[in-house]
């Protein structure tokens, strides 16, 4: 490819609206522009990235016995209906109607269209395992697109999905797309942890994503260093220094007044009140079901802990969880929040014809001496024993573990916090689909039983601006060999000496003929905008034919190490092709 026909729009300054260092590059380096929110043209330099990203990926999931498709984004209501996601879905869904009226939605992943495929054609277990996938066009209305293609609303994903007779053959299923993805991501020139993680609308018992650490990322993923464990935090748990509990001295909870107490804080500085840990923080919520009804929920923690919001979504099997307002709060706790408690309330609650459960964090349980809202305003209780004073509905895992925690694994190591990119995900389905959409086959014994599924997810752009995320300077993207758009571009600092200009051409010619994909800079422009250029797009080598080619010898640079080094004329081809394969 020659640069002077080459579309690269490069901007020369960074653009204002672009937080994140991808979204600055991608636009900068001429790989992007936006049509609408969350809605991106990949231009020429993007395509030939994410060409080479989906080529990894398909060698993979070949490998491991992976058959392509080709799946419909428009996909009819029904289908989506029988998996019960046409509801679940909710805003994120894009939908539409068709002339008939008909209504219909934009796919948002494939597992009802995969499913339906399967129900018809597999009978038996002698057809299982399979393992089917499609690189394919999602859509999602994201509620908050941003950081360029990091969150975008049309994206492309490698979906894979397994079909098994049984959970040992999912297993296996799964344990293969799981190597399968260490090494699409490794191919890919990520550093990356697979951390546990919560399923979600997916449904199903076992998932795990892969996450890379960047403060690019909106996730928060807690790692043990010592012991390699890792967790996204809506799974994350901790080591807990036991609390040295005294049996409570009363033998029943004491009303005391607390005026103008309303946090935890405010409880601790309060004459009589009590330290973080020996207070019950109660937290009333609203969880959707799946059937879209509401349920009144309170979450206990430790005065001195917080709440992960989809830790209790997953507590309850809810859809959603969201905190209720003011005016909910009054109407079932008789105070306003900061009065809060859970002591009598289900009896109350029953007594009012209603139903409110009490969800308790694991690190309550056999507290004894604690302080609560009284449930009246400008009231707390002291001496609550919580296993004799309060009716807990569900004993769970609530709380959102922190820095410096000790890690629940090896116990000797501390937790780190922080932020990362997910760019796949993979989770053992079970029979959730094959059991709703009516998937079966006969098994060994002639039985007829639900398919075991999983489900398996990479995005392919959010490869590509991770490997931004972590390999750029100042002067621009630095691409791996292996998901560079060229392997290597071909400088002449002055088209106008014939000399240059031949030996470029030569070059060119040679090194394409080395089976490698190269970009000639042929403008006719200053070798110092050429070189600035070349870092921008970040080409991970570039052979400069300038000056020295009187004495047969080109610059050799290396981008990420940001070395040059002379090489005779007729060695060049031969080390470029030895420096760009090695990396693929
Ligand atoms: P997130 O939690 O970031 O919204 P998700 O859990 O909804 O992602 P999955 O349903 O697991 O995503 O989709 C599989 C993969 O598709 C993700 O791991 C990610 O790489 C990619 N992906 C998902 N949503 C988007 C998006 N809005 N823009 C770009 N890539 C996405
Ligand atoms: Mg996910």
């Amino acid at each position: 490819m020659r640069w002077s026909q080459f579309f690269i729009p490069t901007l020369r300054e960074d653009p204002a609206d672009a937080e994140v260092v991808s979204h600055k590059l991608l636009l900068r380096a001429g790989l992007i522009r936006q049509l609408a929110a969350g809605i991106y043209s990949y231009l020429p330099l993007a395509w030939r990235v994410m060409r080479r990203i989906e080529k990894i990926i398909r060698e993979e999931m070949d490998a491991i016995n992976g058959q392509e498709f080709l799946l419909p984004a428009l996909n009819p209501k029904e289908v989506w209906e029988e998996s019960g996601r046409w509801t679940v879905m909710g805003d994120n869904m894009f939908r539409l109607k068709d002339r008939r009226g008909a209504e219909l939605c934009l796919g948002m992943t494939h597992e009802e269209i995969f499913t339906s495929i399967a129900r018809h054609e597999l009978r038996s277990y002698k057809q299982l395992p399979q393992v089917w996938y499609q690189i394919q066009t999602k859509f999602r209305d994201e509620q908050r697109p941003k950081s360029g293609v990091l969150r975008v609303r049309q994206f492309i994903m490698k979906d894979a999905y397994s079909f098994d007779v049984d959970q040992a053959g999912l297993d296996k299923s799964f344990e293969d797309q799981r190597a399968a993805y260490v090494r699409i991501f490794t191919r890919c020139g990520l550093k990356f942890s697979m951390v546990e993680a919560s399923s979600g609308a997916m449904g199903g018992s076992a998932s795990n994503e892969f996450m890379v650490k960047t403060d690019a990322g909106e996730d928060l993923i807690a790692t043990c260093e010592s012991c390699g464990y890792a967790a996204n935090l809506e799974k994350a748990t901790s080591k807990l220094d036991a609390i040295a509990d005294e049996p409570s001295a009363l033998s029943a909870p004491e009303e005391f007044p607390t005026p103008n107490v309303r946090t935890i804080e405010d409880l601790i500085n309060f004459p009589g009140g009590a330290v973080a840990s020996r207070q019950i923080k109660s937290l009333v919520y609203v969880a959707k079901t799946e059937a879209g009804e509401e349920q009144p929920v309170i979450a206990l923690l430790r005065g001195d802990q917080q709440l992960h919001e989809t830790k209790l979504a997953d507590a309850l099997g809810a859809t959603e969880v969201r905190p209720a307002h003011p005016e909910e709060i009054r109407d079932l706790m008789g105070a306003a929040a900061g009065s809060l408690g859970g002591v009598g309330v289900k009896q109350k609650a029953k007594a009012a014809g209603r139903d409110l459960r009490i969800v308790a964090d694991n690190a309550l349980r056999g507290r004894t001496d604690m302080t609560t809202g009284a449930n009246k305003d400008d009231h707390h209780l002291r001496g609550v024993d919580i296993g004799r004073d309060i009716e807990v509905d569900q004993w769970t895992d609530l709380r959102m573990v922190a820095s410096g925690e000790r890690c629940p694994v090896c116990e000797a190591g501390t937790l780190d916090v922080a932020k990362a990119l997910e760019v796949g995900h993979i989770f053992k389905l079970g029979t959730k689909y094959s059991v709703s959409m009516g998937a079966n086959v006969l098994d060994q014994n002639g039985k007829e039983v639900p398919i075991v599924m999983g489900s398996y997810g990479i995005g392919v752009e959010r490869i590509m601006a991770a490997a931004i995320e972590l390999h750029h300077d100042a002067d621009g993207i630095v691409w791996t060999p292996a998901i560079a758009p060229f392997d290597v571009v071909v400088t002449v600092t002055n088209m106008k000496q014939q000399e240059l200009k031949d030996a470029g051409e030569k070059l060119y010619r040679e090194l394409q003929a080395a089976g490698l994909d190269v970009l000639l800079d042929d403008r006719d422009e200053r070798a110092g905008v050429k070189f600035k250029d070349a870092d921008l797009i970040g080409i991970p080598f570039r052979v400069t034919v300038g000056k020295k080619i009187t004495d047969s010898t080109v610059e050799l640079f290396d981008r990420a190490k940001k070395e040059s080094a002379d090489v005779k004329l007729d060695e060049v081809v031969a080390r470029v092709q030895q420096l760009a394969l090695a990396g693929r």
